[in-house]
């Protein structure tokens, strides 16, 4: 079969890429094909489980048309700058039915510092459970086409089975990307930087400024949806945030079971930096780095350009604020009556008594009985159901596809992954299966809706590093 490519990035100034193809391996084989991305994308999913489809995912072989290469980007780390990035372990083909495809893992580019420019098998299935998760979720998000095997081993504390993960996203370009070639005061880079994200993502929008007004209401939605399903990103770096408006880089992400708003999973987040609750403080912040990276852009007159992009980032938490409200008001069924101290007091309970995110919002709209038995102190919850009731008639059936039964936890992760090193897949498909459809309660999946047994309970995630 032949791949329809497109390679508009690859048409881009030089300054943007470095041309690299990826490194063979000796024995591959698949895991998973994802066959409705496939299809929606025109692929055949049966050929991409041929031999010749395996040996384009595993980045044996360069489809007719590609042309693979590695993007340049810089980033804030933990709030350090770091002026040179870039793929490092990944190799965008090119583009397919306007969508980005990139294989993570397929081996070293001019990025890749002291990397190897491969992945371990675990964040592979991490990425590819949690990024179709949050699409089934309804949420903005990169996708998963294909994970394969890569038969080799790769090194890290210790040594790991290799993986090679097909990665969808309507682009590639993160705020890293404009840093870059700030960093450089490569403005003519900007500009092509700028038109060209307006091509892909935001064609209603037609200077720079227009772009970034609609970048800021893009991460107020995103974070406000993450917020609503209790996802920590875990690694809200600079280069890790995508201008599409799209989630990307599931390295240390995490769920949260119990609810604690200054939860954080990741082992490198010494400080909490990217807690659940900081991160609308982060996307500002974020945005606050782009925005000073396309002032040359906003006007002429860099005094009046500060201006332009002040007014804009001192939005943000009022943007964050609406989203997050309708969010949460539709989660206890209550779309037409706005009330945040209704929905802050049930924060604040559940916080107190430690309750299990999923579960506290979902069975709000089964019974009175069963939010109750969340609660260890019953009282202060029965005196929020009066508050609610009182509030309003709940919308159960809008509750019910507002508040998932389904989310990847992290102790099933876990748990999928040390099977799948032992070459036990099928917790893996599984997990998947149940979380294609997260908001309805299917029969043989009760267990993938428990919170961890205390001996189950996940603290860290790690980096895909
Ligand atoms: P991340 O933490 O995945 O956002 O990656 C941060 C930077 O490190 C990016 O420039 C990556 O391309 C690079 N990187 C991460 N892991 C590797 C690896 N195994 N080999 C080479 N570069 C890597
Ligand atoms: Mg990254």
């Amino acid at each position: 079969m032949k791949l329809n490519f497109q390679n508009t990035f690859a048409r881009l100034p030089q300054s943007f890429f470095e041309k690299v193809e990826p490194t063979p391996v000796i024995q591959p084989s698949i895991i998973a094909v994802n066959d409705g991305l496939a299809k929606e994308l025109g692929i055949d999913p049966d050929f991409l489980a041929t031999d010749e489809g395996l040996a384009i995912l595993a980045g044996n072989s360069i489809p007719e048309g590609a042309e693979p290469l590695a993007m340049a980007y810089a980033g804030h780390q933990f709030g350090g700058f770091s002026p040179q990035l870039g793929d490092g372990r990944a190799i965008l083909l090119g583009e397919i039915g306007g969508k980005d495809i990139q294989l993570k893992g397929a081996g070293p580019t001019p990025f890749s510092r002291r990397g190897d420019g491969r992945s371990a098998l675990g964040p592979v299935l991490r990425e590819y459970l949690v990024s179709e998760a949050m699409h089934a979720l309804g949420i903005p998000t990169t996708r998963a086409l294909a994970a394969v095997l890569s038969g080799e081993l790769v090194l890290r504390e210790q040594p790991e089975q290799g993986g090679i993960f097909t990665r969808v996203a309507s682009s590639h370009l993160r705020i890293g990307t404009a840093q870059y070639f700030a960093a450089q005061n490569d403005i003519e880079s900007l500009k092509s930087l700028v038109n060209y994200a307006i091509q892909r993502h935001d064609p209603q929008t037609s200077n720079a400024f227009e772009l970034f007004q609609s970048i800021i209401s893009k991460q107020a939605q995103l974070v406000a949806h993450w917020m609503g399903i209790g996802f920590i990103h875990g690694v809200m770096n600079t280069d890790n945030m995508s201008l599409s408006g799209e989630t990307i880089d599931y390295g240390p992400c995490a769920f949260m079971d119990r609810f604690n708003p200054t939860q954080k999973f990741s082992s490198i987040d010494q400080n909490g930096r990217y807690a659940y609750s900081n991160q609308p403080g982060i996307a500002q912040w974020n945005l606050t780095r782009l925005a000073e990276s396309l002032l040359p852009l906003f006007d002429e007159d860099q005094e009046k350009a500060v201006t332009m992009a002040k007014g804009e980032l001192e939005k943000f938490p009022h943007l964050f604020d609406e989203a997050h409200l309708k969010i949460f008001s539709k989660k206890i069924g209550l779309s037409q009556n706005h009330d945040p101290e209704l929905i802050q007091a049930l924060l604040d309970l559940m916080a107190s008594q430690k309750t299990d995110f999923t579960l506290t919002f979902r069975s709000l709209s089964n019974s009175p009985d069963s939010f109750l038995f969340n609660f260890e102190d019953e009282a202060p919850a029965r005196d929020w159901l009066a508050r609610w009731n009182a509030a309003g008639t709940p919308e159960t059936s809008l509750m019910k596809v507002m508040n998932p039964v389904y989310i990847p936890r992290n102790h099933r992760i876990e748990e999928v992954i040390a099977a799948a090193k032992q070459d036990n897949f099928a917790p893996f498909h599984e997990l998947h299966k149940a979380l294609k459809n997260p908001y309805n309660e299917q029969e043989g999946f009760e267990k993938l809706q428990q919170t961890p047994a205390p001996e189950e309970v996940v603290c860290n995630t790690f980096c895909g590093t």
